[in-house]
């Protein structure tokens, strides 16, 4: 172990249990950040301005190919604070390292509207910018109006609007222009303390209907979307993976005509400007779902779910990936694109 600026960075790491995929690597250093003040510390620290650098939140949406050859950042600064609110809105700063569903549940227990659709999904509020996290029918660029982040380069603190996170569907400025330039250190998110219930989403819909539920409260759409994906996503606890390990597809209408020529039951579904093509049909499609090779496989609920049964390395998961990529490319013509980060 070594101290520099009062903060301890251990040496070589094991990062097995803080990824979900459950990937077996090691980070040469790593710390961890438990409050603001450590950050400008960090900063100064030779281990930090003479390494790579990975800001690891709860390792959900990552996919380790090998051991990481610099410093590993772990994130857990943690607070929740309401800021301000009128009759109308609440506005919530979170820390970046608060579990995203905690906050969620501190939302849906006080009765403030905007975060329900998205509970339970895995990792930290501050990686929820990054990919622009969404859920049945609900992205966090709908509830988020500000980013706190310090710039890498000089250690400033800067605040990101909404518009200046450029988010798109899974994207944003910290996953391109921005990537490894900043680190999120708070999240401030815009609530209404008045009724506004999104489940036209088709998975809601049918659950509710074929459950006979009578939505009251922002806290039954939580419970609702909870045990949805409760049952139809693996526990990452249990089965390593990082959720949907490819994006959807957006095409189109003359690429759209084109799949249903051969295709007439592709599902597709309009948005604002182009047409959403599931990628889990495609996947089954090419006869993956549910196929296992060695200890790699799609889940066989969840097409778009990569699983390691156990002991798959984070090389031999991207190796089994390029094979469904190659594999869709060939009947569709349509080149798929992870969701997960490849470190
Ligand atoms: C079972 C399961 C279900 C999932 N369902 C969904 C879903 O419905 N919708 C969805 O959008 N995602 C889903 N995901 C993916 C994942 O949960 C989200 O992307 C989540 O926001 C990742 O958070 P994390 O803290 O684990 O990030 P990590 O995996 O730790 O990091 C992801 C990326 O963000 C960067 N990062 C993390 N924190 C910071 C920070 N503070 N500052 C700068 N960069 C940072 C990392 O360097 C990395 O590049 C699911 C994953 C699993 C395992």
């Amino acid at each position: 172990m070594k101290t520099s600026n009062g903060m301890k960075i251990l040496e070589n790491y094991d990062l097995t249990k803080l990824n979900t995929f459950g990937i077996s690597v090691k980070a040469k250093f790593f710390v961890e950040l438990n409050s603001e003040s450590d950050i400008k510390s960090l900063f100064l620290s030779s281990e930090f301005k003479n390494n790579q650098r990975l800001f690891l939140g709860g390792g959900s949406n990552i996919l380790f190919t090998k051991n990481f050859d610099g410093i590993v950042i772990l994130n857990k600064i943690k607070g929740i604070e309401i800021i301000k609110e009128d009759s109308e809105n609440v506005f919530i700063k979170s820390m970046s390292g608060e579990n995203w569903h905690d906050l969620v549940l501190f939302t849906v227990e006080r009765g403030y509207w905007g975060m329900e659709n998205l509970s339970l999904i895995p990792g930290t509020v501050g990686a929820t910018p990054v990919q622009n996290i969404g859920a049945y029918g609900v992205e966090i660029k709908d509830i988020l109006e500000k980013v706190e982040a310090y710039e890498i380069e000089t250690g400033e603190k800067k605040t990101f609007s909404n518009k200046e996170c450029q988010f798109g569907y899974r994207e944003s400025i910290f996953k391109n222009k921005l990537k490894n330039k900043y680190f999120i250190s708070a999240v401030i998110f815009k609530l209404s303390k008045k009724e506004n219930i999104k489940i036209e989403y088709k998975a809601i819909k049918d659950y509710i209907e074929k459950n006979n539920i009578k939505i009251k409260n922002v806290a039954d759409v939580s419970k609702v979307v909870s045990e949805i994906r409760k049952s139809k996503l693996p526990d990452p606890a249990i089965l390593g993976n990082a959720g949907s390990f490819f994006k959807n597809i957006y095409v189109d209408e003359q690429k759209l005509e084109e799949i249903k020529l051969n295709y007439p039951d592709v599902p597709s579904f309009k948005e604002e400007n182009s047409i959403k093509i599931s990628t889990a049909w495609l996947i089954e499609k090419c006869g993956w779902k549910g196929k296992k090779i060695g200890n790699i496989g799609m889940h066989e609920k969840q097409a778009l779910v990569l699983v390691n049964y156990g002991g798959a390395t984070g090389e031999e998961i991207k190796n089994f990936s390029e094979q469904i990529i190659k594999d869709v490319f060939i009947k569709f013509g349509i080149k798929l694109e992870r969701e997960v980060n490849l470190i």
